[in-house]
């Protein structure tokens, strides 16, 4: 089927990132070479470790210099996207770097992405050529025409909001939320943030395809299908009642380690990590579900059998909107257990 920007989505719904990726590529760089706009990012660190970086250079096909240098606006020879800041990769520093920031609020050139790394804290935790990130995060947020968040931290909070958080780390939708900011956030989530996920994200973005997001500001081409019910190969195991008891070892289900993949709303067995080699339910871990809101704290002990794990992690005032529904249906009821994904699809088939 031909990539347009109306089926740009549920192609990649149908296939996962990865393997969208690797059947539309040439279709995605012609797609983006006919887009009229120069698009120049910026992207800023927080409170990390940086991992999301590291993860998004490992992209693989297109790989990360195609992406930012290779594919060209039509015949300008110019590259699509440009990224004028990154502080963690790119090689100007000090004044010269802030200078590269301000060129890029001045949108002289073409539009803007804005992307977060990392929580925002309390002020004096993470300052920045002298100025507090909280103060970068606004200004940049007011001058960026999409503004996408990576990670668990930029998005939830992650590890560094984890209890006590006494720096008071939260992601940044909480964080413009709280001073009255209103502007549609992406929320990438996963610890780290999956570079196929962001390139396809990237790609949606600049030709204009719709980005639907769910109750949590989540893509729903990534992250509308649970991972236990829809996706885990293992499920059959899970249904035999065949489970590891040590991970890394043994045939079967992760639960009795600690899996959480039937609170966790991902497509990771369906795209995988660093160039679809494996992920971590494949290389014997169970998920710790890493892509929610909540987590580590609601999401510990991670390598236990969480009793009532249901109970114990859904928000109960989000009960009644179908993802959760399904998530029950799926806990112990398996014969209904793709009942409500399948009526979903009819619906989007429609
Ligand atoms: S509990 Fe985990 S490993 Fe077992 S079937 Fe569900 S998602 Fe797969
Ligand atoms: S499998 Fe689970 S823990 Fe692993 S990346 Fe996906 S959501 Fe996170």
């Amino acid at each position: 089927m031909k990539l347009t920007r109306r089926n740009f989505v549920k192609l990649v719904s149908a296939l996962g990132a990865s393997a969208f990726l690797t059947t539309y590529k040439s279709d995605i760089v012609a797609a983006l070479e006919e887009n009229k706009d120069y698009w120049h990012i910026a992207w800023l660190n927080g409170g990390a470790c940086t991992g999301c970086t590291i993860s998004f250079a490992q992209t693989a096909d297109p790989d990360i210099l195609q992406i930012l240098t290779e594919i060209l606006v039509g015949n300008s020879g110019l590259p699509i996207v440009l990224p004028d800041y990154m502080e963690t990769i790119h090689l100007a520093s000090g004044s010269l770097a802030e200078e590269f920031k301000e060129k890029w609020k001045s949108g002289k050139a073409g539009k803007r992405i804005l992307i977060v790394e990392g929580v925002i804290q309390d002020p004096g935790y993470c300052v920045i050529a002298g100025k507090d990130f909280r103060e970068h995060v606004l200004d940049a947020v007011r001058y960026a025409d999409a503004i996408i968040a990576v990670g668990q931290c930029a998005t939830f909070g992650g590890i560094p909001a984890a209890k006590p958080n006494p720096t008071n780390a939260k992601g940044l939708a909480d964080f413009l939320k709280e001073e009255g900011v209103s502007k549609e956030v992406i929320n990438l989530p996963l610890c780290p943030v999956n570079a196929d996920q962001l390139v396809v994200t990237l790609a949606a973005v600049i030709i204009g395809a719709k980005v639907e997001l769910d109750d949590y500001g989540r893509p729903k081409m990534f992250f509308s299908t649970n991972m236990h019910n829809d996706l885990c190969p293992y499920r059959p195991y899970y249904d035999k009642g065949q489970f590891i008891e040590t991970p890394g070892e043994g045939e079967g289900c992760r639960y009795k380690i600690g899996c959480k993949g039937p609170v966790t709303w991902t497509d990771c067995p369906l795209r995988k990590w660093n160039n679809s080699t494996s992920y971590c339910v494949e290389a014997g871990a169970p998920c710790i579900g890493c892509s929610e809101p909540g987590w580590p704290d609601k999401f510990s002990p991670f390598y236990e059998e969480v009793p009532n794990l249901t109970s114990a992690i859904i928000d109960p005032t989000k009960l009644g909107t179908g993802i959760f529904g399904a998530t029950l249906a799926g806990i112990g009821v398996h014969a209904v257990r793709r009942s409500l994904r399948r009526r979903k699809e009819v619906e989007e088939n429609e």
